[in-house]
């Protein structure tokens, strides 16, 4: 059965002693939350570190928001898989549509970057999403399915129990706008078939697909009450402890 996971992507929000904070008190907040939803935290690099101690031992697991696309050297300001992972943190998010549109983040660097996470034992929470002008020309599922393509198809089926996906549509990502619970519904089956269709059923009915925009205590219930919608990646709302768990209580 596949997992249920709740991940707040912190973006570049709160200072240090700010973000460890919140980690203690979602840390201290988890317990309410039933024992089968996963808890990640996503905290920018300079975080890494200190929330690492925070979270130790605790249910709540840890990620990096972005990795580079090179394994080590001369590339200033940049962070790689293998600096992550030794802060202690077990995921990295992929391929937001942030990094997308502000720094030029291709599929084709996604593919390397994920293969440097997997090969430092990182799991990747990788994003997929339509811009609005896409959704208005009724192109959603076809820039899905190709960023779902480029991307995922070169990895193994194996590999795919090491990956989620995060499906963002960016006109709901903090917006207000909320993708409807069919909306999204429809975009989750579809990329499950999408799956089904390459790595076969077990890894499609396997693969944990979360949907992010916009999600707030007051919506979840309705999108994780869906059959393909296995949690959320979470933006605004996960800056404030109670939010954010009341949205894994919304399971
Ligand atoms: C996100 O950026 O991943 C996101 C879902 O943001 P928000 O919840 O603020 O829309």
């Amino acid at each position: 059965m596949r997992k249920k996971i709740v991940a707040g992507n912190w973006k570049m929000n709160t200072t240090v002693p700010e973000g460890v904070e919140l980690a203690k008190a979602v840390v201290a907040k988890s317990v309410e939350v039933p024992a089968g939803v996963g808890l990640i935290v996503a905290t920018p690099a300079t975080h890494l570190c200190p929330v690492a101690e925070v979270v130790k031992g605790t249910r709540v697991e840890l990620s990096a928001e972005n990795c580079a696309d090179k394994e080590k050297g001369a590339y200033t300001g940049e962070v790689s898989a293998a600096m992550v992972a030794s802060t202690g943190a077990q995921w990295t998010i992929l391929g937001h549509s942030e990094r997308r549109q502000y720094y030029g983040e291709t599929d084709e660097k996604l593919v390397e970057k994920v293969k440097l996470a997997l090969a430092n034992s990182l799991k990747v929470i990788l994003c997929v999403g339509e811009n609005l002008e896409e959704r208005e020309a009724e192109r959603h599922f076809e820039v899905v399915k190709t960023q779902t393509e480029n991307v995922l198809f070169q990895f193994t089926a194996e590999e795919m129990a090491s990956i989620v996906i995060a499906y963002e549509p960016v006109w709901a990502i903090g917006t207000g706008k909320t993708a409807t619970a069919e909306q999204a519904e429809e975009i989750h089956a579809f990329i499950r078939k999408v799956l089904a269709d390459h790595f076969g059923k077990k890894v499609a009915a396997d693969m944990t697909i979360l949907y992010g925009g916009s999600c707030k205590p007051s919506n979840a219930k309705e999108l994780f009450a869906q059959p393909d919608i296995d949690g959320g990646l979470i933006g605004g709302a996960s800056l404030k402890a109670d939010d954010f768990i009341g949205i894994a209580l919304a399971f």
